[in-house]
């Protein structure tokens, strides 16, 4: 894993904490992003070098939408920038981690992404991400 790409946090209404975190790092989003696969709205801050995105569910039964029912907003999942997501995948069900992606999938910020439960990590969802480079 090379670095952490960006820390994602549940919120319940997007444009509501658009304004706060905007108010919090001194400047607003650069871009709001729909991934409707996984049932959610995202937004993008730049913080220096790191990214914070927040999460708001599109649906009852969208993944943020039922964690944010069992665990109230907050701190949802840190994401690691790789290299070759496949090999990553291979590498850490080798290491016994619980992969819920066999094969990476799309998701927001032009990424493959996949991610391991939080079961095989200490309670920590971690999403691998991989950029998606234009050929
Ligand atoms: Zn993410």
């Amino acid at each position: 894993m090379n670095k952490i790409e960006h820390i994602g946090i549940a919120v319940k209404n997007l444009e509501e904490s658009n304004t706060l975190f905007g108010k919090l790092f001194g400047k607003p989003h650069y871009k709001v992003e729909t991934v409707e696969s996984e049932g959610v709205n995202t937004s993008f801050f730049k913080v220096g070098d790191n990214k914070i995105e927040l999460l708001e569910a599109t649906k009852d039964d969208s993944p943020i939408a039922k964690f944010i029912e069992r665990k109230g907003e907050g701190i949802h999942h840190i994401a690691f920038d790789v290299t070759d997501i496949e090999a990553e995948i291979l590498r850490l069900k080798g290491e016994g981690f619980i992969v819920l992606n066999d094969k990476p999938k799309r998701g927001a910020d032009n990424k493959l992404v996949a991610f391991l439960h939080p079961k095989s990590s200490n309670g920590v969802l971690i999403e691998l991400c991989q950029e998606i480079k234009d050929r």
